[in-house]
């Protein structure tokens, strides 16, 4: 499971625990959360996201 953050504002996706508040259940992977996903903090697109390295 990888985690991806939002290179506008930080907020981070954990495919672990997913977003259930936007209705996005916990494993997703980020290649399969859907493609019109917007950032909950700040609000722009998928394309503003990068792989956390750990
Ligand atoms: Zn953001």
């Amino acid at each position: 499971m990888a985690k991806y953050v939002c290179d506008v504002c930080g907020w981070i996706y954990d495919e672990e625990a997913g977003y259930p508040e936007g209705n996005i259940a916990a494993g997703t992977k980020w290649a399969d959360v859907p493609a019109d996903f917007v950032c909950p903090l700040c609000g722009v697109d998928k394309s503003q996201f990068s792989l956390v390295e750990e």
